[in-house]
């Protein structure tokens, strides 16, 4: 009946028109049974790059796709999509019953799946290892899918030492294709990924990690709770969200305050019980609107499409873990934000993490402050996010239009010379007590307050005593940032979180080199973007007219309900743009939606005459 033309398999299974790009030459090279590592930003589309090879190559014959994904708690919905796009699913978890399990290993004994996906714990176990044998000794073995390939690596931020058995596969079977897919990979992560799954032989497809839609901004902290709400209230009202902060303290705390205000708000940490975390994860993928304030633990493989916003209340720890945080913003095409607020506590609190850290080696230690300076120079920059981004992956770019330091230009000021005050400050109380102090200690004497502590240590009669008056706090608090960021200032992680000074230093103090920094933002700017920025659904909505309104309305009410029948979120059912591309179309017949984007054969066939029903119900 169907071909399994990857093309075809496109337009008749998932119903879209044409491929993104390097989806095609993937999927080709794989159907053809070589090996592939996939780099592709979240949001680029990975998941269709095995899906579609596994249905043609099970419509060859040659038996079941196995992914390795260690997003156990969101299989339930990947595989509900596959069913509701009509293909042969199934996975094994310890989710499932005993007899469930033993029903999917007999749907797998007898080839019938397309795709089964397992965690990596499960599928080294050598009752799966013999199950895929015995697979493979009839030719029904077709290949492996690896996805968030970045787990197997102590450089990524996401190590798995699962992850490491999975060696194993292509050692046990080495003619099975095999590819290996995620959106993070900075050059040292990759090499490491290549290594540890040996696809040194397999083709490397890397996708521009640009994800246009996402608009970036990073604001100086002053007071977070307030800018947060600003932000959420300002540009994100009723729309669905996540909040990264670094403690399960703040977490609590802040969804709280979410709360309080008027925001739905839910909170996620690794602290919860698991069944308590399930809960919340499914009521935010599935209802609408919901602002998910979360640890790192929230997020991997969340593919929700329409998260409108990700807000960092404190700064992540590598630039990696920040793209990948941020690309959970708009999946969908459509308008998104990444907004972070940042300050000098979080410099010093990530400083003094890496160094405190007693497991890790030296060499980790280098590598990991490597990264924090990358994140700090983009935090500190003046030009385009973008560019510093990309870049960062390798990317050369122009300057975006779309952050905030291209739409708003920020005012620079010289701080030269209060950053050589502050160094020789250092310096000088250093020389004089044989101790180093920290920030607001140094501050205070910079702008000549004389304080109990100043006093104690006769700090009063420094020559850098009050030389620095004139500038405020928050001036000196963005002039040390700087000084961190460009390795001239240590932070200590003994106790106090005392500053040093560093080599680097010494250029500046020596009168060489330039130190420009951005002027504090003012809220005030903030608001006018907000009055020429209508959201993104505001956007889209606006551009339907009243019947195509009214139509969206009872369509959605409508995938609401099937939705909750299956016990999948909306989105699985239909993405919004599909239904607003229907609404649009007012179908008053089946063939009518032959072609909608979205619309595969099996959900025409299983969903069309309710679309036309409900379409046309209200003419
Ligand atoms: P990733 O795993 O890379 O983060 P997904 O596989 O979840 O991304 O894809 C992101 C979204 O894009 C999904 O909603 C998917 O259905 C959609 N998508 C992927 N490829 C195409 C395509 N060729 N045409 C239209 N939509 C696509
Ligand atoms: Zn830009």
């Amino acid at each position: 009946m169907t071909g399994s033309a990857p093309l075809e398999i496109l337009n008749d299974v998932f119903g879209y028109e044409s491929f993104r790009g390097p989806q095609q030459g993937i999927i080709e090279h794989l159907i053809a049974g070589g090996d592939a590592l996939v780099l592709m930003p979240t949001g680029g589309g990975k998941s269709l790059c095995y899906q579609i090879p596994a249905i043609a190559r099970q419509r060859a014959g040659r038996g079941v796709t196995v992914v390795v994904s260690p997003l156990i708690a969101l299989m339930h919905d990947q595989v509900g999509a596959l069913h509701e796009a009509g293909v042969a699913a199934a996975f094994l978890n310890s989710s499932l019953s005993l007899e469930q399990s033993q029903e999917v290993q007999g749907r797998l004994q007898r080839a019938e799946l397309t795709l089964l996906y397992v965690a990596p714990e499960r599928l080294n176990t050598s009752r799966m290892l013999d199950a895929l044998s015995r697979l493979h000794e009839r030719g029904l073995l077709s290949l492996f899918a690896i996805d968030e390939a970045h787990c197997v690596s102590q450089w990524g931020h996401d190590f798995r030492p699962e992850y490491r058995g999975l060696s194993l596969l292509h050692e046990q079977f080495p003619s099975v294709p095999r590819v290996a897919l995620t959106a993070t990979a900075d050059h040292i992560t990759r090499q490491d990924m290549v290594e540890r799954l040996q696809l040194g032989a397999a083709r490397q497809f890397v996708s521009s990690f640009d994800r246009p839609n996402i608009r970036y901004t990073i604001v100086e902290k002053t007071d977070p709770m307030r800018q947060l709400l600003r932000f959420i209230e300002g540009e994100h009202e009723g729309e669905a969200g996540i909040v990264y902060c670094q403690s399960r303290k703040r977490v609590e705390e802040v969804a709280q305050q979410l709360q309080a205000a008027g925001v739905k708000a839910l909170a996620y940490h690794a602290g919860l019980e698991t069944a308590l975390r399930q809960q919340r994860q499914d009521r935010f993928l599935r209802e609408d609107g919901m602002v998910m304030v979360a640890t790192i633990a929230f997020g991997m493989g969340i593919d929700k499409p329409d998260v409108r916003f990700v807000a960092h209340l404190d700064m992540p720890k590598n630039i990696e873990g920040y793209y990948q945080e941020t690309g959970r913003a708009g999946r969908d095409g459509l308008a998104a934000d990444a907004w972070m607020a940042y300050g000098l506590q979080d410099v010093v609190n990530q400083r003094r993490m890496i160094d405190a850290s007693e497991v890790a080696s030296e060499e980790f230690k280098h590598v990991m402050r490597g990264k924090l300076d990358a994140l700090l120079g983009l935090a500190e920059g003046t030009g385009c996010r973008r560019v510093s981004l990309l870049g960062y992956f390798g990317e050369t770019s122009g300057a975006c239009m779309n952050c905030d330091n291209c739409l708003q230009p920020p005012a620079l000021w010289d701080a030269t010379e209060a950053g050589r005050k502050l160094l020789s400050c250092i310096y000088r109380v250093q020389q004089a007590s044989g101790l180093s102090f920290g920030a607001g200690h140094l501050m205070d004497i910079l702008r000549g307050k004389r304080t109990d502590k100043v006093l104690q240590y006769g700090h009063e009669g420094l020559s850098t005593f009050g030389i620095g008056a004139d500038l405020s706090e928050t001036q000196w608090r963005g002039v040390l940032r700087q000084l961190i960021a460009r390795d001239m200032v240590r932070v200590d992680s003994e106790g106090m979180s005392t500053l040093s000074l560093l080599p680097a230093a010494r250029g500046l103090l020596l009168g060489q080199g330039q130190l420009l920094l951005r002027q504090s933002a003012e809220p005030a700017a903030r608001t006018r973007q907000r009055q020429v920025r209508t959201s993104a659904r505001g956007l889209a909505e606006a551009s339907l007219n009243a019947g195509a309104l009214e139509r969206l309305q009872r369509l959605k009410a409508w995938r609401a309900e099937v939705a909750r029948e299956h016990n999948l979120p909306a989105f699985v059912i239909f993405h919004d743009a599909t239904l607003r591309a229907i609404a649009q179309l007012n179908p008053q017949q089946l063939r009518a939606l032959e072609g909608v984007s979205g619309m595969g054969a099996k959900k025409l066939q299983a969903y069309g005459a309710d679309v036309v029903r409900v379409c046309t119900e209200l003419a």
